[in-house]
């Protein structure tokens, strides 16, 4: 695969974080070797497969053996308000005569079955770990099946081995730009066409803000990529402006749009409500700042007063159940901060909050927030974190749906705040259904009978029947 690449990848100027480091340990890349007991991310492959994934009209054809598509099929609740395309799994499922013979004849003839079958204005192409290995070109394949059907089929170069999920994002990132962003025209535009960087629609998030922006007047041109067409995303270089949300996982797409097409883009979060206010307010500023009219200004802070007001009084009925409680905050990058302000918003207090994937500027927004004395977690092993729950130092943990077995047998009360969870946090709407959430778990009487002894036990008093 392409070293030059990867490389250019791991040195983005735009990451603080990247950039903090010294030249070598730059060159390194952010890919950690794991540790024994430790759990494992995703590889590159699935990184970039959850970046490009919700594109939902799209065919995701996945160039490996059959499990590369299995663990990677759908394992993130990202929604479509059209077409189910994106949730069919397609792959060539290699076996050894393709090892031997190498599997390119395959990956074409599969290429002309998706289009003879579903016939989708695009096919995304992923390279896994065993072609790439034995030296297929995917991108060779592209080229001559995109000239030979007239269809855009586009390589994402992403081997497994070549590192971890983020690295697997970016990578997306870059076989967007090079192959896709930039190749058609949108049938309009306006000055208020809005790109939205890193943000999937997971469990719907997107369709929590969504209504906000059109009540206002603001086209989402391209959002990349949750419930995206791929004519959105081709034509997303005519926005007027860019948000990337909450992550670092897409910052080359908005540095390179910005070079490129010269695109502002800024960094927000959609959860908590002032980090919400504080993006539709960033919005609206680079909108002006790009031929908007000047009125978006006062419509997005009227906006924002009411629907502060309402999202406050819809909180207020739980903050006293919820003053007081202690949570414990296991989650990666932007998000550390921009959830530690929305749960210090629901009257929670915050003992602890990881911050292994935040860069310097996360952990200046976490000090401010929770003050100098903020714990901060680098890393935390499942055994630590089971003696922090038995010991009762929180009420809650709000983690990744990995931690939720260490929450349980700690019989402590937990909520799934990553990428696998049920509920849309995002917007107003999303941090009063959180704030509800946290309340349901919290109250949750299972709990009660969970730390009663079992019958067995000698301390236990049950009525005898009669
Ligand atoms: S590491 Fe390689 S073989 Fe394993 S799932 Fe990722 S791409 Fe497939």
């Amino acid at each position: 695969m392409a070293v030059k690449k990867v490389q250019e990848v791991f040195e983005e100027p735009a990451c603080g974080h990247n950039q903090a480091k010294s030249e070598k340990d730059r060159k390194k890349g952010c890919t950690k070797v794991a540790m024994p007991g430790a759990a494992a991310g995703g590889c590159a492959f699935d990184g970039a497969k959850i970046a490009l994934q919700p594109i939902v009209d799209a065919a995701h054809l996945v160039h490996g053996p059959i499990a590369c598509e299995g663990n990677s099929w759908d394992n993130r609740s990202a929604l479509s308000s059209g077409s189910r395309l994106y949730r069919t799994g397609f792959t060539t499922d290699m076996n050894e005569m393709d090892v031997i013979y190498g599997g390119e004849k395959h990956l074409f003839k599969a290429i002309r079955q998706i289009r003879d079958q579903y016939n989708p204005p695009a096919i995304f192409l992923y390279q896994t770990c065993v072609p790439a290995i034995i030296g297929d070109d995917i991108e060779t394949v592209a080229r001559a099946a995109s000239e030979k059907f007239g269809l855009p089929v586009v390589p994402v170069n992403a081997p497994g081995f070549a590192g971890g999920k983020n690295l697997g994002n970016k990578l997306a990132g870059e076989a967007l730009l090079d192959y896709v962003i930039g190749t058609m025209e949108p049938e309009y535009t306006t000055p208020t066409d809005l790109n939205i960087i890193g943000e999937y629609n997971l469990s719907g998030e997107l369709w929590q803000v969504k209504p906000l922006l059109d009540r206002l007047g603001i086209r989402v041109l391209s959002c990349i990529s949750g419930d995206a067409r791929y004519r959105e995303v081709a034509s997303s270089h005519r926005a007027r402006a860019a948000m990337l949300v909450c992550s670092k996982a897409m910052i080359n797409i908005a540095r390179k749009m910005e070079e490129r097409y010269g695109i502002p883009w800024f960094e927000g979060s959609f959860y908590g409500i002032s980090d919400m206010s504080e993006s539709l307010r960033n919005i609206a500023k680079l909108l002006v700042g790009r031929g908007a009219s000047n009125d978006l200004l006062d419509r997005t802070e009227t906006l924002i007063a009411s629907e502060e007001k309402e999202a406050w009084a819809a909180i207020e009925a739980f903050r006293p159940a919820l003053s007081g409680k202690r949570a414990l905050l296991i989650t990666g990058g932007v998000k550390s901060w921009s959830v530690v302000s929305a749960l210090l918003e629901a009257g929670l207090e915050v003992v602890g909050t990881s911050v292994k994937k935040s860069t310097a500027e996360d952990k200046e927004r976490i000090s401010a927030l929770m003050g100098e004395d903020a714990h901060m977690i680098e890393t935390l092993t499942p055994r630590e974190m089971y003696r922090m729950l038995a010991d009762a130092e929180a009420d809650i943990l709000m983690a990744g749906g990995r931690s939720q077995f260490v929450a349980l047998k700690a019989r402590v009360p937990f909520l799934d705040v990553n990428q696998e969870r049920r509920f849309a946090f995002a917007g107003y709407k999303g941090m009063v259904t959180l704030v509800s959430e946290i309340h349901r778990s919290l109250t949750n009487p299972v709990f009660d009978h969970l730390r009663k002894p079992a019958p067995w036990q000698p301390e236990c008093r049950l009525t005898p029947l009669v």
